[in-house]
Protein backbone atom coordinates (compact mmCIF):
# COMPACT_ATOMS: atom_id res chain seq x y z
CA UNK A 1 0.00 0.00 0.00
CA UNK A 2 0.94 3.63 -0.84
CA UNK A 3 1.47 6.16 2.21
CA UNK A 4 1.42 9.68 2.13
CA UNK A 5 3.38 11.59 4.56
CA UNK A 6 1.45 14.40 6.48
CA UNK A 7 3.37 16.96 8.06
CA UNK A 8 2.33 20.25 10.58
CA UNK A 9 5.55 21.92 12.12
CA UNK A 10 5.13 24.21 15.35
CA UNK A 11 8.11 26.59 15.47
CA UNK A 12 9.02 28.49 18.64
CA UNK A 13 10.78 31.99 18.26
CA UNK A 14 12.38 33.78 20.83
CA UNK A 15 11.70 37.59 20.39
CA UNK A 16 14.03 39.82 20.27
CA UNK A 17 13.44 42.18 23.43
CA UNK A 18 15.70 43.46 25.68
CA UNK A 19 13.80 42.43 28.66
CA UNK A 20 11.18 39.61 29.46
CA UNK A 21 7.51 39.30 28.72
CA UNK A 22 5.99 39.50 32.39
CA UNK A 23 8.99 41.70 34.18
CA UNK A 24 11.89 44.16 33.72
CA UNK A 25 14.54 41.15 34.03
CA UNK A 26 16.83 41.16 30.84
CA UNK A 27 16.86 38.42 28.10
CA UNK A 28 20.72 38.17 27.32
CA UNK A 29 21.73 35.05 26.48
CA UNK A 30 24.85 33.35 28.76
CA UNK A 31 24.89 34.82 31.95
CA UNK A 32 25.58 32.99 34.89
CA UNK A 33 22.64 30.81 36.09
CA UNK A 34 20.08 32.55 37.59
CA UNK A 35 21.60 36.35 37.48
CA UNK A 36 18.23 37.75 35.48
CA UNK A 37 15.67 36.88 37.47
CA UNK A 38 13.81 38.29 40.04
CA UNK A 39 10.55 37.88 41.98
CA UNK A 40 7.83 38.17 39.53
CA UNK A 41 10.03 35.39 36.85
CA UNK A 42 10.46 32.57 39.72
CA UNK A 43 7.21 32.32 40.37
CA UNK A 44 7.37 34.32 44.11
CA UNK A 45 3.98 34.28 45.48
CA UNK A 46 2.29 37.66 45.59
CA UNK A 47 3.77 38.61 42.07
CA UNK A 48 1.99 39.85 39.56
CA UNK A 49 2.94 39.82 35.72
CA UNK A 50 3.07 43.36 33.42
CA UNK A 51 2.96 42.71 29.60
CA UNK A 52 5.81 43.81 27.71
CA UNK A 53 4.52 46.10 24.68
CA UNK A 54 7.57 45.05 22.29
CA UNK A 55 6.45 41.88 22.51
CA UNK A 56 3.32 42.38 21.24
CA UNK A 57 4.42 44.78 18.23
CA UNK A 58 6.93 42.09 17.40
CA UNK A 59 3.85 39.04 17.46
CA UNK A 60 1.96 41.94 15.33
CA UNK A 61 5.07 42.11 12.88
CA UNK A 62 5.61 38.42 12.40
CA UNK A 63 1.54 38.24 11.81
CA UNK A 64 1.54 40.65 9.14
CA UNK A 65 4.61 39.28 7.51
CA UNK A 66 2.41 35.78 7.61
CA UNK A 67 -0.61 37.28 6.07
CA UNK A 68 -2.54 36.26 9.79
CA UNK A 69 -6.11 37.74 10.35
CA UNK A 70 -4.94 39.94 13.58
CA UNK A 71 -7.46 39.49 16.64
CA UNK A 72 -8.26 43.18 17.87
CA UNK A 73 -8.91 41.12 21.31
CA UNK A 74 -6.61 37.94 22.87
CA UNK A 75 -6.30 36.50 25.56
CA UNK A 76 -3.31 35.23 27.79
CA UNK A 77 -3.81 31.68 29.09
CA UNK A 78 -2.30 29.31 32.25
CA UNK A 79 -1.07 26.22 30.66
CA UNK A 80 -0.92 24.28 34.12
CA UNK A 81 1.78 21.21 34.05
CA UNK A 82 4.55 20.08 36.17
CA UNK A 83 8.79 20.19 35.74
CA UNK A 84 11.18 21.68 37.80
CA UNK A 85 12.11 24.46 35.43
CA UNK A 86 8.83 25.84 35.27
CA UNK A 87 8.55 27.41 38.87
CA UNK A 88 4.50 28.39 38.68
CA UNK A 89 3.82 25.76 37.88
CA UNK A 90 2.13 27.04 34.52
CA UNK A 91 3.12 28.55 31.67
CA UNK A 92 1.50 31.45 30.33
CA UNK A 93 0.25 31.32 26.82
CA UNK A 94 -2.36 32.14 24.34
CA UNK A 95 -4.63 29.25 23.97
CA UNK A 96 -8.68 30.45 22.90
CA UNK A 97 -7.71 33.32 21.54
CA UNK A 98 -4.75 33.86 19.97
CA UNK A 99 -3.07 37.25 18.91
CA UNK A 100 -3.54 35.98 15.49
CA UNK A 101 -4.87 32.92 12.60
CA UNK A 102 -5.24 32.02 9.75
CA UNK A 103 -2.29 32.68 7.91
CA UNK A 104 -0.02 31.05 5.11
CA UNK A 105 3.62 31.22 4.23
CA UNK A 106 4.19 30.68 0.25
CA UNK A 107 7.25 28.11 -0.67
CA UNK A 108 8.70 26.69 -3.72
CA UNK A 109 9.83 23.32 -3.97
CA UNK A 110 9.35 21.76 -8.08
CA UNK A 111 6.36 24.20 -7.71
CA UNK A 112 4.62 26.97 -5.45
CA UNK A 113 2.58 26.30 -2.77
CA UNK A 114 1.37 27.89 0.17
CA UNK A 115 1.35 26.19 3.88
CA UNK A 116 -1.61 27.16 5.93
CA UNK A 117 -0.05 29.14 9.17
CA UNK A 118 -3.27 27.86 11.83
CA UNK A 119 -2.20 30.51 14.45
CA UNK A 120 0.90 32.45 16.14
CA UNK A 121 0.66 33.35 19.41
CA UNK A 122 2.89 34.84 22.18
CA UNK A 123 4.19 32.87 25.75
CA UNK A 124 6.90 32.72 28.35
CA UNK A 125 9.65 30.43 27.70
CA UNK A 126 10.70 27.62 30.59
CA UNK A 127 13.72 27.51 32.31
CA UNK A 128 16.69 24.95 31.78
CA UNK A 129 17.72 22.15 33.67
CA UNK A 130 21.77 21.44 34.09
CA UNK A 131 22.06 17.69 34.29
CA UNK A 132 25.30 17.21 36.41
CA UNK A 133 25.48 12.81 36.15
CA UNK A 134 29.21 12.88 37.86
CA UNK A 135 27.70 14.37 41.10
CA UNK A 136 24.11 12.32 40.66
CA UNK A 137 22.49 15.95 40.75
CA UNK A 138 20.94 18.46 38.32
CA UNK A 139 19.99 22.09 38.58
CA UNK A 140 17.84 24.97 37.64
CA UNK A 141 18.67 27.43 35.62
CA UNK A 142 15.72 30.45 35.43
CA UNK A 143 17.70 32.96 33.20
CA UNK A 144 15.45 32.07 30.18
CA UNK A 145 12.28 31.79 32.44
CA UNK A 146 9.56 34.86 31.01
CA UNK A 147 11.68 34.63 27.74
CA UNK A 148 9.30 36.01 25.41
CA UNK A 149 8.15 33.26 22.86
CA UNK A 150 5.71 33.17 19.44
CA UNK A 151 4.81 30.06 18.81
CA UNK A 152 3.71 29.61 14.94
CA UNK A 153 1.57 26.69 14.24
CA UNK A 154 1.25 25.34 10.62
CA UNK A 155 -1.65 23.58 8.91
CA UNK A 156 -0.76 19.72 8.21
CA UNK A 157 -0.20 21.12 4.91
CA UNK A 158 3.48 20.14 4.09
CA UNK A 159 4.27 16.61 2.25
CA UNK A 160 7.48 16.06 2.18
CA UNK A 161 10.70 16.50 4.63
CA UNK A 162 11.83 18.68 1.66
CA UNK A 163 8.78 20.91 1.91
CA UNK A 164 8.75 20.99 5.85
CA UNK A 165 12.75 22.23 5.06
CA UNK A 166 11.86 24.80 2.69
CA UNK A 167 9.11 25.83 4.88
CA UNK A 168 11.34 26.30 7.98
CA UNK A 169 14.10 28.05 6.11
CA UNK A 170 11.65 30.91 4.37
CA UNK A 171 10.15 31.39 8.07
CA UNK A 172 13.69 31.43 9.49
CA UNK A 173 14.49 34.44 7.01
CA UNK A 174 11.03 36.11 7.32
CA UNK A 175 11.11 36.44 10.91
CA UNK A 176 15.03 37.65 10.38
CA UNK A 177 13.86 40.21 8.17
CA UNK A 178 11.48 41.39 9.83
CA UNK A 179 14.39 41.75 12.96
CA UNK A 180 11.52 40.22 15.42
CA UNK A 181 13.95 37.16 16.35
CA UNK A 182 17.85 36.80 16.10
CA UNK A 183 17.01 33.20 14.66
CA UNK A 184 20.00 31.26 16.26
CA UNK A 185 19.17 27.94 16.38
CA UNK A 186 22.14 26.78 18.40
CA UNK A 187 20.92 28.82 21.24
CA UNK A 188 17.71 27.95 21.04
CA UNK A 189 16.04 31.35 19.29
CA UNK A 190 14.18 28.85 16.84
CA UNK A 191 13.36 25.96 17.84
CA UNK A 192 11.07 23.43 15.70
CA UNK A 193 8.54 20.87 16.59
CA UNK A 194 7.10 18.65 13.59
CA UNK A 195 3.90 16.44 13.81
CA UNK A 196 3.92 13.64 11.50
CA UNK A 197 1.78 11.06 10.31
CA UNK A 198 0.68 8.55 7.11
CA UNK A 199 -2.52 7.93 5.55
CA UNK A 200 -3.48 5.89 2.64
CA UNK A 201 -2.95 7.10 -0.85
CA UNK A 202 -6.31 8.82 -1.09
CA UNK A 203 -7.86 8.75 2.03
CA UNK A 204 -9.01 12.22 3.44
CA UNK A 205 -8.87 11.55 6.97
CA UNK A 206 -5.42 12.08 8.99
CA UNK A 207 -3.63 9.00 10.42
CA UNK A 208 -2.54 9.36 14.00
CA UNK A 209 0.51 11.20 14.65
CA UNK A 210 3.73 11.31 16.23
CA UNK A 211 5.23 14.79 17.39
CA UNK A 212 9.09 14.99 16.86
CA UNK A 213 11.53 16.81 18.96
CA UNK A 214 14.87 18.32 19.79
CA UNK A 215 15.29 18.98 15.78
CA UNK A 216 18.02 21.44 16.18
CA UNK A 217 18.96 22.20 12.96
CA UNK A 218 17.21 22.50 9.31
CA UNK A 219 18.69 19.05 8.37
CA UNK A 220 18.12 17.60 11.28
CA UNK A 221 14.48 18.44 11.04
CA UNK A 222 14.44 16.92 7.66
CA UNK A 223 16.34 13.63 8.79
CA UNK A 224 13.96 13.14 11.78
CA UNK A 225 10.95 13.45 9.30
CA UNK A 226 12.31 10.86 6.66
CA UNK A 227 13.35 8.41 9.02
CA UNK A 228 9.66 8.71 10.53
CA UNK A 229 8.06 7.92 7.40
CA UNK A 230 9.92 5.05 7.46
CA UNK A 231 9.11 4.06 10.81
CA UNK A 232 5.57 4.44 10.69
CA UNK A 233 5.85 2.81 7.10
CA UNK A 234 6.87 -0.34 8.36
CA UNK A 235 4.34 -0.15 11.82
CA UNK A 236 1.29 0.48 9.43
CA UNK A 237 2.69 -2.26 6.43
CA UNK A 238 3.30 -4.95 9.84
CA UNK A 239 -0.69 -4.14 10.31
CA UNK A 240 0.02 -2.47 13.33
CA UNK A 241 -1.05 0.83 14.76
CA UNK A 242 0.87 4.29 14.89
CA UNK A 243 0.71 5.97 19.26
CA UNK A 244 0.15 9.36 19.04
CA UNK A 245 3.30 9.84 20.87
CA UNK A 246 6.66 12.50 21.67
CA UNK A 247 9.43 11.12 19.89
CA UNK A 248 13.24 12.55 20.36
CA UNK A 249 15.26 12.51 17.66
CA UNK A 250 18.75 10.98 18.40
CA UNK A 251 21.68 12.89 15.83
CA UNK A 252 24.46 10.76 16.60
CA UNK A 253 22.09 7.48 16.37
CA UNK A 254 19.77 8.88 13.18
CA UNK A 255 16.70 7.97 14.64
CA UNK A 256 13.57 8.45 17.13
CA UNK A 257 12.60 7.28 20.14
CA UNK A 258 10.00 7.28 22.29
CA UNK A 259 9.64 9.66 24.84
CA UNK A 260 6.89 10.06 26.54
CA UNK A 261 2.56 9.49 25.24
CA UNK A 262 1.61 12.36 23.54
CA UNK A 263 -0.71 14.79 26.00
CA UNK A 264 -4.30 16.13 24.95
CA UNK A 265 -4.85 20.10 25.24
CA UNK A 266 -7.16 19.17 28.29
CA UNK A 267 -4.61 17.68 30.03
CA UNK A 268 -3.09 21.13 30.57
CA UNK A 269 -6.61 22.84 31.84
CA UNK A 270 -5.83 26.14 30.08
CA UNK A 271 -7.63 28.59 31.62
CA UNK A 272 -7.83 32.40 31.34
CA UNK A 273 -4.92 33.86 33.64
CA UNK A 274 -6.61 35.96 36.24
CA UNK A 275 -3.56 38.33 36.73
CA UNK A 276 -3.80 39.56 33.00
CA UNK A 277 -6.19 41.79 31.03
CA UNK A 278 -7.52 40.74 28.11
CA UNK A 279 -5.08 42.50 25.34
CA UNK A 280 -7.42 44.69 23.05
CA UNK A 281 -5.49 46.22 20.14
CA UNK A 282 -6.12 49.64 18.38
CA UNK A 283 -6.40 50.46 15.00
CA UNK A 284 -3.47 52.36 15.44
CA UNK A 285 -1.06 50.44 16.85
CA UNK A 286 -1.39 48.07 14.07
CA UNK A 287 -1.21 50.29 11.24
CA UNK A 288 1.67 51.99 13.43
CA UNK A 289 3.42 48.41 12.89
CA UNK A 290 2.01 47.99 9.48
CA UNK A 291 4.03 51.56 8.37
CA UNK A 292 7.19 49.96 10.17
CA UNK A 293 7.41 46.65 8.36
CA UNK A 294 10.51 46.16 5.88
CA UNK A 295 11.03 44.80 2.34
CA UNK A 296 10.15 40.76 2.77
CA UNK A 297 12.04 38.28 0.85
CA UNK A 298 9.60 37.64 -2.14
CA UNK A 299 9.11 41.43 -2.50
CA UNK A 300 12.97 41.80 -2.78
CA UNK A 301 13.30 39.29 -4.89
CA UNK A 302 11.58 40.69 -7.68
CA UNK A 303 12.46 44.15 -6.77
CA UNK A 304 16.34 42.50 -7.90
CA UNK A 305 15.09 41.02 -11.16
CA UNK A 306 13.61 44.61 -11.72
CA UNK A 307 16.00 46.95 -10.75
CA UNK A 308 19.24 45.04 -11.09
CA UNK A 309 18.00 42.99 -14.29
CA UNK A 310 18.92 39.48 -12.44
CA UNK A 311 17.94 36.47 -13.55
CA UNK A 312 15.08 35.06 -10.61
CA UNK A 313 16.78 31.95 -9.51
CA UNK A 314 19.83 34.56 -8.78
CA UNK A 315 17.69 36.94 -7.16
CA UNK A 316 15.37 33.74 -4.91
CA UNK A 317 19.15 33.02 -3.77
CA UNK A 318 20.56 36.65 -2.96
CA UNK A 319 17.33 37.18 -0.94
CA UNK A 320 17.17 34.07 0.51
CA UNK A 321 18.80 35.97 3.87
CA UNK A 322 18.17 39.43 4.60
CA UNK A 323 22.58 39.53 5.26
CA UNK A 324 23.08 37.80 2.01
CA UNK A 325 20.89 40.46 0.34
CA UNK A 326 22.34 43.47 2.27
CA UNK A 327 26.01 42.28 1.17
CA UNK A 328 24.63 41.92 -2.53
CA UNK A 329 23.44 45.28 -2.42
CA UNK A 330 26.46 46.84 -0.61
CA UNK A 331 28.47 45.39 -3.31
CA UNK A 332 26.83 46.25 -6.25
CA UNK A 333 26.12 49.51 -5.56
CA UNK A 334 29.25 51.37 -6.82
CA UNK A 335 29.12 48.72 -9.76
CA UNK A 336 27.73 49.33 -13.28
CA UNK A 337 27.53 46.00 -14.00
CA UNK A 338 25.20 44.46 -11.39
CA UNK A 339 25.10 40.95 -12.47
CA UNK A 340 28.75 41.00 -11.75
CA UNK A 341 28.60 41.88 -8.27
CA UNK A 342 25.61 38.71 -7.81
CA UNK A 343 27.75 36.24 -10.05
CA UNK A 344 30.84 36.67 -7.82
CA UNK A 345 28.49 37.16 -4.51
CA UNK A 346 26.97 33.97 -5.71
CA UNK A 347 29.98 31.93 -6.61
CA UNK A 348 33.44 33.20 -5.22
CA UNK A 349 32.07 34.56 -1.99
CA UNK A 350 29.23 31.77 -1.14
CA UNK A 351 31.99 29.11 -2.59
CA UNK A 352 34.81 30.30 0.22
CA UNK A 353 31.96 30.65 3.19
CA UNK A 354 30.43 27.11 2.51
CA UNK A 355 34.37 25.42 1.82
CA UNK A 356 35.08 27.45 5.53
CA UNK A 357 31.66 26.13 6.57
CA UNK A 358 30.91 29.99 8.10
CA UNK A 359 28.38 32.63 8.08
CA UNK A 360 28.08 35.65 5.81
CA UNK A 361 28.17 37.86 8.94
CA UNK A 362 31.35 35.71 10.19
CA UNK A 363 32.66 36.23 6.32
CA UNK A 364 36.54 37.46 6.59
CA UNK A 365 36.09 39.59 3.50
CA UNK A 366 33.35 42.92 3.96
CA UNK A 367 31.09 43.93 1.58
CA UNK A 368 32.90 47.12 1.27
CA UNK A 369 36.27 45.17 0.01
CA UNK A 370 34.89 43.31 -2.15
CA UNK A 371 33.12 45.98 -3.53
CA UNK A 372 36.85 47.35 -4.48
CA UNK A 373 37.78 44.18 -5.87
CA UNK A 374 35.10 44.29 -8.19
CA UNK A 375 35.62 47.84 -8.97
CA UNK A 376 39.28 46.91 -10.32
CA UNK A 377 37.86 44.20 -12.99
CA UNK A 378 34.93 46.68 -14.00
CA UNK A 379 37.67 49.80 -14.58
CA UNK A 380 40.19 46.84 -16.10
CA UNK A 381 42.77 47.23 -13.56
CA UNK A 382 42.71 43.98 -12.90
CA UNK A 383 41.43 40.54 -15.00
CA UNK A 384 38.99 38.00 -13.27
CA UNK A 385 41.25 35.13 -13.01
CA UNK A 386 43.39 37.96 -11.00
CA UNK A 387 40.93 38.56 -8.82
CA UNK A 388 40.23 35.58 -7.97
CA UNK A 389 44.30 35.23 -6.61
CA UNK A 390 43.20 38.66 -5.13
CA UNK A 391 40.21 37.37 -3.26
CA UNK A 392 41.68 34.45 -1.79
CA UNK A 393 44.53 36.74 -0.48
CA UNK A 394 42.26 39.24 1.14
CA UNK A 395 40.69 35.89 2.83
CA UNK A 396 43.79 34.37 4.40
CA UNK A 397 45.45 38.12 5.16
CA UNK A 398 42.66 40.69 5.50
CA UNK A 399 44.48 43.20 3.43
CA UNK A 400 42.36 45.44 0.93
CA UNK A 401 42.58 44.48 -2.58
CA UNK A 402 44.14 47.45 -3.76
CA UNK A 403 47.67 46.96 -1.65
CA UNK A 404 47.68 42.85 -2.54
CA UNK A 405 47.38 44.13 -6.29
CA UNK A 406 50.15 46.32 -5.90
CA UNK A 407 52.31 43.66 -4.11
CA UNK A 408 52.08 40.94 -6.10
CA UNK A 409 52.20 43.41 -9.59
CA UNK A 410 48.92 42.01 -10.63
CA UNK A 411 47.62 45.02 -12.85
CA UNK A 412 46.19 44.01 -15.53
CA UNK A 413 48.48 44.76 -19.10
CA UNK A 414 46.04 46.24 -21.61
CA UNK A 415 48.28 48.76 -23.04
CA UNK A 416 47.63 47.89 -26.80
CA UNK A 417 50.94 48.48 -28.54
CA UNK A 418 52.76 46.35 -25.07
CA UNK A 419 50.37 43.75 -26.03
CA UNK A 420 50.98 43.84 -29.98
CA UNK A 421 54.60 43.66 -29.06
CA UNK A 422 54.01 40.06 -27.10
CA UNK A 423 51.18 38.75 -29.64
CA UNK A 424 53.61 39.49 -32.38
CA UNK A 425 56.50 37.28 -30.44
CA UNK A 426 54.64 34.17 -29.51
CA UNK A 427 53.59 34.29 -33.85
CA UNK A 428 57.46 34.62 -34.38
CA UNK A 429 58.02 31.79 -31.32
CA UNK A 430 55.79 29.34 -32.97
CA UNK A 431 55.54 29.18 -36.73
CA UNK A 432 54.16 25.35 -37.01
CA UNK A 433 51.78 26.50 -34.68
CA UNK A 434 51.06 29.35 -36.80
CA UNK A 435 50.71 27.18 -40.20
CA UNK A 436 48.44 24.55 -38.47
CA UNK A 437 45.86 27.10 -37.31
CA UNK A 438 46.23 28.66 -40.61
CA UNK A 439 45.36 24.89 -42.30
CA UNK A 440 42.36 24.94 -40.10
CA UNK A 441 43.10 23.89 -36.86
CA UNK A 442 41.07 26.34 -35.13
CA UNK A 443 41.60 25.14 -31.83
CA UNK A 444 45.14 25.85 -31.79
CA UNK A 445 43.61 29.32 -30.78
CA UNK A 446 43.80 28.79 -26.83
CA UNK A 447 47.19 27.61 -27.47
CA UNK A 448 48.19 31.24 -28.19
CA UNK A 449 46.36 32.63 -25.78
CA UNK A 450 48.00 30.37 -23.10
CA UNK A 451 51.14 31.79 -24.15
CA UNK A 452 51.07 35.50 -24.25
CA UNK A 453 48.90 34.88 -20.25
CA UNK A 454 52.36 33.29 -19.67
CA UNK A 455 54.05 35.79 -20.73
CA UNK A 456 51.76 38.20 -18.68
CA UNK A 457 51.36 36.04 -16.01
CA UNK A 458 48.02 35.93 -16.59
CA UNK A 459 47.76 39.61 -16.33
CA UNK A 460 46.81 40.66 -20.00
CA UNK A 461 43.36 41.72 -20.85
CA UNK A 462 42.09 38.50 -22.56
CA UNK A 463 39.63 41.29 -24.64
CA UNK A 464 42.11 42.87 -26.38
CA UNK A 465 44.71 39.75 -26.80
CA UNK A 466 41.58 37.82 -28.27
CA UNK A 467 41.39 40.88 -31.26
CA UNK A 468 44.82 40.96 -31.86
CA UNK A 469 45.43 37.14 -32.25
CA UNK A 470 42.51 37.32 -34.41
CA UNK A 471 44.05 39.93 -36.82
CA UNK A 472 47.22 38.52 -37.05
CA UNK A 473 46.38 34.93 -37.72
CA UNK A 474 44.37 36.39 -39.96
P1 LIG B 1 -0.25 20.29 20.11
O1 LIG B 1 0.86 19.55 19.41
O2 LIG B 1 0.31 21.25 21.08
O3 LIG B 1 -1.29 19.41 20.63
P2 LIG B 1 -1.96 21.18 17.85
O4 LIG B 1 -3.12 20.29 18.08
O5 LIG B 1 -2.26 22.61 17.53
O6 LIG B 1 -0.92 21.27 19.03
O7 LIG B 1 -1.18 20.56 16.59
C1 LIG B 1 0.14 20.81 16.40
C2 LIG B 1 0.59 20.53 14.98
O8 LIG B 1 0.26 19.23 14.58
C3 LIG B 1 0.05 21.46 13.92
O9 LIG B 1 1.15 21.96 13.20
C4 LIG B 1 -0.83 20.59 13.07
O10 LIG B 1 -0.77 21.01 11.72
C5 LIG B 1 -0.19 19.24 13.23
N1 LIG B 1 -1.09 18.10 13.08
C6 LIG B 1 -2.29 17.94 13.62
N2 LIG B 1 -2.79 16.73 13.28
C7 LIG B 1 -1.86 16.12 12.51
C8 LIG B 1 -1.78 14.84 11.87
N3 LIG B 1 -2.75 13.93 11.96
N4 LIG B 1 -0.66 14.56 11.17
C9 LIG B 1 0.33 15.44 11.10
N5 LIG B 1 0.32 16.64 11.66
C10 LIG B 1 -0.77 16.99 12.38
MG1 LIG C 1 2.72 20.15 19.77
ZN1 LIG D 1 12.22 38.65 36.21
Amino acid sequence: MQFEPVIGLEVHAQLKTKTKIFCGCSTEFGKPPNANTCPVCTGMPGVLPVLNRQVVTFAIKAALATHCKINKESRFDRKNYFYPDLPKGYQISQYALPIAEHGYLGIETSSPKKIGITRIHMEEDAGKLIHDPARARSMVDLNRTGVPLIEIVSEPDIRTPKEAGVYLRKLHSILKYIDVCDGNMEEGSFRCDANISLRPAGQKEFGTRAELKNLNSFKNVEKAISYEIERQTYVLEEGNQVIQETRLWDPSKNKTTSMRGKEEAHDYRYFPDPDLVPLILDDKWIQDVEKDMPELPDEKRSRFTKEYKLADYDAKVLTSSIELANFFEETAAPLKDKKLAANWVMTTLLGMLNSKGITISESPVKAPAFSKLLQMIEDKKINASAAKTVFEEMVESLKNPESIVKEKRLEQVSDQSELETMVQDVITENPDEVLAYKNGKTKLFSFFMGRIMKKTRGKADPKIVTQLLKNKLK
